[in-house]
């Protein structure tokens, strides 16, 4: 798991010096003090939103951008695959997870505000917070606050979230269609049942897991399964996104293969608010 976090850590980029704090190899102690931090973090205000955009790949064009959650913590940057899990298990996921929805919607108003969008922006969820927060009405409550429009806001789910409790999952993601939000699959492949369990999800999108991108100019079988769930995706009537994206030679692969949308480190990383509007302010001005 260090070791997990060093490469994430590197990963991460240059100007963008990482710490992981002792506590997490230190045991239970460690663990309790990490996860008071964690509990303080929203109200201390060390929670960031960065976006990564995602782009068309016919045109270039910018078609949206995923939130992701960056904890600066007095120690330093922490990545959420770091204190994410122990969000979810502690059930702390569920403000953290408040906090991510009303400030992407809040940048996104804020966006479109300023005649910059529109942009659907797109959050990720955790299992807890389809299984026991009440995440129609959350969402419902933001999104009166801020007054984004619905059709603004994607939601992504994984298939690790939604199979073990699959029925419960699909109602509260009917429940969520209702308001007009948009879903995607994320990680996609890498359920144990993806293929026949996708069509019980009310999802527009689904996102190709990166593991699958990573080996598809040198493997024969990862081309064969990326092909395939993009046609999958498409005679289901979905978009089809690949995630990490790190190449030229990938981003070829997926254009000679009818991939829809990409998103990835060739393209660009995850960056910033401000950055982000920066970037489509750039793109209005294009058009
Ligand atoms: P994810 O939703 O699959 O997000 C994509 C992750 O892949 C991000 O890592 C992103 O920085 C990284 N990535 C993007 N392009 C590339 C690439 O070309 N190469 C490589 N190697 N990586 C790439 P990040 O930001 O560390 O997030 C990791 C995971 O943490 C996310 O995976 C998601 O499951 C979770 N996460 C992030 N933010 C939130 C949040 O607000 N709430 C919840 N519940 N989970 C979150
Ligand atoms: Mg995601
Ligand atoms: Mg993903
Ligand atoms: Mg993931």
């Amino acid at each position: 798991n260090a070791d997990m976090a060093m490469y994430r850590a590197k990963e991460a980029g240059r100007n963008n010096v990482q710490y992981y704090t002792a506590e997490l190899q230190a045991g239970i102690a460690g663990r309790l003090e990490l996860l008071t931090r964690l509990g303080q973090a929203v109200e201390r205000g060390e929670f960031r939103l960065h976006y990564q955009p995602k782009f068309d790949l016919r045109s270039g064009r910018i078609t949206g951008a995923e939130a992701l959650l960056r904890w600066e913590s007095p120690q330093g940057m922490v990545m959420p695959e770091t204190f994410i899990p122990l969000a979810e298990e502690t059930g702390l996921i569920l403000s953290i997870g408040h906090w991510v929805m009303r400030t992407a919607c809040l940048h996104n108003r804020a966006w479109l505000d300023a005649g910059i969008g529109p942009i659907p922006v797109s959050v990720n969820l955790s299992r807890r917070q389809i299984v026991h927060g009440d995440i129609a009405a959350g969402v419902a409550g933001v999104l009166a606050e801020t007054g984004l429009p619905a059709e603004l806001l994607e939601l992504e789910v994984t298939e690790s979230m939604v199979l073990p409790d699959a029925e419960q999952a699909a109602a509260v993601m009917q429940r969520l269609r209702a308001l007009g939000v948009r879903l995607s699959m994320d990680d996609f492949g890498t359920g144990y049942s993806s293929l026949s369990q996708l069509k019980r999800f009310p999802v527009q999108s689904l996102k190709i897991d990166r593991s699958f991108l990573r080996e598809v100019t040198t493997d024969p079988d990862s081309a064969a399964i990326v092909k395939a769930i993009i046609s999958l995706g498409h005679n289901l009537d979905l978009r089809v996104l690949a995630e990490g994206v790190e190449t030229a030679e990938q981003q070829a692969f997926l254009g000679a293969n009818g991939c829809d949308e990409l998103q990835g480190f060739y393209l660009a990383r995850p960056m910033p608010a401000e950055r982000f509007a920066e970037l489509l302010r750039h793109q209005a001005l294009a058009a």
